[in-house]
């Protein structure tokens, strides 16, 4: 199958969250399963390139810009779309500009496959970047042979972030009057590229299979419920994976010693590791970690709340994290009062999360919603049992520990609250005071199959499913 992954942000070219990710991940599993895969992207600022294509847009002339296939996987080609006035920028978004950005992002992929003369079979989107090639394949290119047949499925990855701009933007993207309806592209009396995806596309998915019910309702649905429930029968949930290339105990480069299942009690000489670099006292006790963007959609209200019952408890804690401010802020604070149990790092810093992922005994995740995550997956297979909110992706992937049966990779809470919260850490450090069981629930953690390559699959039926669909209405 000839595939056309669509993403704003890939690894290793170009990250802010989780998207880039799964944009790295996924397209080289596709890959691996033979299928033949390309993938674009904007060409930022960071990005080396080959070879060069140009072609004109109404008054923009474009490049396409080839790139070795990524890392060592073959068949995954990079097509990056260079308009340095648009993207050679210090940042990937949050310019006043960003929706003549991604207009033109979307127009001139379609644009080069044409050129290029590379019709793929299916094009899968990504959140709201993407959400108008849909609309141009099912709209104004329409009538276009060389568009005919060409399945889309567009992808969720966070509900919150629709690309929701004034009316006129509709002239900008060039679309006709009649698409801006509130059964079209019309949300609220904005623009909206999310709507477009997820009216336009033949297939929608999002980033796990609860969170696909969750955005249904009026609590998470940010708006687009209606939209969505509508179009129910198209909507699927598919779990993310994680890149087991990078995120391996047993080949980590940043971990100072390696260690896998069977050679767990190694473990602890990344925890010693750890308390030195980042300054807590060198102690056999539990060592809480979280990596995660600064956003109040990953519970900091809850966690901020629940710290002065939580250190008075024999504990020590790391966070690494950027984002809003006043999190930042409070959190200094806290910093401060405990700050021989608690240390707090306030950046970006990919070498500090692969060490508490592999130094840490637990990994808090108290989200308000969580599409996926893909945190407590990464922490499960360095053994650090992660103690999250029953939400989203983070109820599809982590399981209560049972101590009668032994089963279960984590600990759960379902309520948004400090108390919960802290029932639910309580509930872990009782198994970790048991070494035995402590070590069951990390083994049970470990040997959970996160990798791509299942997901993948899964995401090759849905673009059957799509392409079927598709070539049904082109008939
Ligand atoms: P989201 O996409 O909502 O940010 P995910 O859990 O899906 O959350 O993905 C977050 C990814 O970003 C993980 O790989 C995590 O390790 C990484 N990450 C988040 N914040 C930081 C940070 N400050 N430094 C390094 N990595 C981070």
């Amino acid at each position: 199958m000839r595939i056309l992954f669509c993403s704003s942000e890939a690894v290793p070219f170009a990250k802010t969250g989780g998207l880039a990710d799964v944009s790295g991940a996924l397209p080289k599993a596709l890959a691996r399963l033979g299928n033949e895969v390309m993938l674009t992207l904007p060409k930022y600022k960071q990005v080396g390139f080959a070879t060069e294509r140009r072609i004109q847009l109404g008054q923009k002339e474009f490049l396409a810009v080839g790139e070795k296939p990524l890392r060592d996987i073959e068949g995954v080609q990079v097509l990056f779309i260079r308009q340095d006035e648009l993207y050679l920028r210090d940042s990937l978004y949050g310019y006043p500009d960003d929706a003549e950005r991604f207009i033109l992002f979307d127009k001139a992929i379609l644009a080069f496959i044409k050129e290029l003369n590379w019709k793929p079979d299916v094009i899968h989107c990504n959140d709201w970047q993407t959400g108008l090639i849909p609309v141009y394949l099912k709209t104004t290119l329409n009538s276009d042979p060389f568009y005919k047949g060409i399945a889309t499925v567009y992808t969720i990855h966070n509900l919150a972030y629709q690309g929701n701009f004034p009316p006129e933007t509709l002239h900008i993207a060039g679309l006709p009057e009649e698409l801006f309806s509130f059964d079209k592209l019309e949300f609220w009396g904005q623009f909206s590229f999310m709507k477009g995806g997820i009216v336009f596309s033949d297939i929608i998915t999002t980033v796990s299979p609860r969170y696909a019910e969750e955005i249904q309702t009026k609590e998470l649905g940010a708006g687009m419920e209606g939209a969505l429930s509508y179009r129910r029968e198209r909507l699927r949930g598919i779990i993310n994976g994680i890149d087991y290339e990078v995120w391996n105990p047993k080949t980590d480069a940043f971990l100072p010693v390696h260690y896998d299942v069977d050679s767990l009690e190694k473990k602890v000489e990344n925890k010693k590791f750890l308390q030195k670099e980042v300054g807590l006292a060198p102690k056999d006790v539990p060592l809480i970690g979280l990596v995660s963007r600064l956003a109040s959609q990953k519970g900091f209200d809850i966690l901020l709340q629940a710290m002065d019952e939580l250190f008075k408890l024999d504990i020590q804690m790391v966070i690494l994290g950027v984002g809003e401010r006043e999190i930042e802020e409070k959190l200094k604070e806290k910093a401060k009062i405990y700050e021989d149990k608690f240390k707090l790092f306030v950046r970006f810093d990919e070498r500090l999360s692969h060490l508490i992922y592999g130094g840490c005994d637990i990994f808090l995740m108290p989200s308000l919603y969580e599409p996926c995550g893909l945190s407590q997956m990464i922490s499960m297979r360095y053994g650090t049992i992660p103690v999250v909110r029953e939400v989203g992706g983070l109820a599809d992937s982590v399981e209560e520990f049972n101590p009668a049966t032994g089963e279960g990779t984590g600990f759960l809470f379902k309520e948004y609250s400090p108390v919960a919260l802290l029932e639910a850490v309580k509930r872990a450090l009782t198994i970790f005071g048991n070494k035995n069981a402590w070590k069951i629930v990390q083994i049970n953690a470990m040997k959970k199959d996160f990798s791509w390559d299942a997901s993948a699959r899964k995401y090759v039926e849905v673009y059957k499913e799509a392409i079927q669909i598709c070539n049904k209405e082109v008939k």
